[in-house]
């Protein structure tokens, strides 16, 4: 998938609210890109914009290449057959994302019903074996439970069921750690270190399971992409100021929290370097944009990376 100046807008109250700003990105085949960011970045917006998962009042540009077609300029049909089939999306949180009327088992297997033409039964039996297969205990009983009858867990794991039962070619999962404990922070990783061979793009705030899980980093600020690395030199010397400072802020590495906020949408348009009031390394030139520089195989947006 490439994701080309991709731009997300909503109404507001005069200029529009730009929640995505032209932003440029590949996720390659078999690969695990991981895309990190504050709360209100702009992260989870971008994932759903990718599926055309918005409400109908968000203003989409740019292209979102899959197969060589723009996902954001097809057919409703067209993309309704590829979404859940060959492009599934886990969403955020346990609570409201499983229908608490439908058990668990047939809710796993709908997307094999509906995207590829399963019979009940047979559907049924993969979702059974799937559940079993993602740590679900006793998965041929607790198919046939409702979700309030799962712990957070295991609605967790029943979530990336439905996202993998029809073998996507891809799959965008959104915060699959956010407001789990530690030990079940754990399991979730391991539930997705077991999906081998994949290519996955997720987003999230939690910098320990982007170490663990990602291939490639995304660091995502105030709308806009500002380093794109590979896992290891991006946790060993993070370029953009703003990544630096996130991990300089993890309790491994000193806890050394980061002042200031984010600027609020209303002044994105303003020009500059959108980290420069939090910047310790500012200088005369950040009162301009900077551009994504590459920057010995790495895309980083500062003007200390500049050629
Ligand atoms: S462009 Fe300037 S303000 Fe922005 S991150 Fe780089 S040094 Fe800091």
């Amino acid at each position: 998938m490439v994701i080309k100046n991709l731009t997300v807008e909503f109404p507001g109250h005069g200029n529009p609210i730009r929640a995505v700003d032209r932003v440029d990105l590949e996720i390659k085949k078999g690969e695990r890109v991981v895309l990190v960011g504050e709360t209100g970045s702009g992260k989870s917006v971008l994932l759903l914009s990718l599926l055309r998962l918005l409400p109908a009042s968000a203003r989409t540009t740019g292209e979102v290449l899959y197969k060589g077609k723009n996902l954001l300029r097809m057919s409703e049909d067209e993309l309704c057959r590829i979404r859940g089939q060959e492009l599934a999306y886990i969403p955020q949180g346990t609570g409201s994302a499983l229908n608490p009327v439908l058990t668990v088992g047939i809710q796993v297997a709908e997307p094999l019903m509906v995207h590829l033409g399963f019979k009940k039964g047979p559907a049924l039996e993969k979702a059974v074996s799937l559940l079993g297969q993602l740590g679900i205990p006793e998965a041929r009983k607790r198919a046939f439970e409702y979700p309030h009858q799962y712990s957070g867990g295991m609605k967790q794991r029943a979530l990336v069921a439905m996202g993998v039962v029809a073998e996507p070619e891809i799959l965008l999962a959104d915060e699959p750690t956010k407001g789990v404990d530690w030990e079940k922070r754990e399991e979730i990783l391991n539930l997705f270190q077991s999906l081998t061979g994949k290519t996955i793009l997720t987003v999230t705030h939690d910098l320990w399971f982007a170490e663990k899980f990602a291939q490639k980093v995304a660091v995502m600020y105030a709308a806009q992409i500002v380093e794109v690395a590979p896992q290891v030199e991006f946790f060993r010397q993070p370029l953009h100021p703003y990544a630096q400072a996130l991990l300089a802020a993890l309790p491994s590495r000193g806890l050394q929290p980061l002042a200031g906020y984010a600027p609020e949408h209303s002044r994105y348009h303003e020009p500059g370097c959108r980290f420069r009031k939090r910047c310790s390394r500012a200088f005369h030139r950040c009162q301009e944009e900077p551009p994504l520089f590459e920057h010995n195989g790495r895309w980083v947006r500062c003007w200390l990376c500049a050629g």
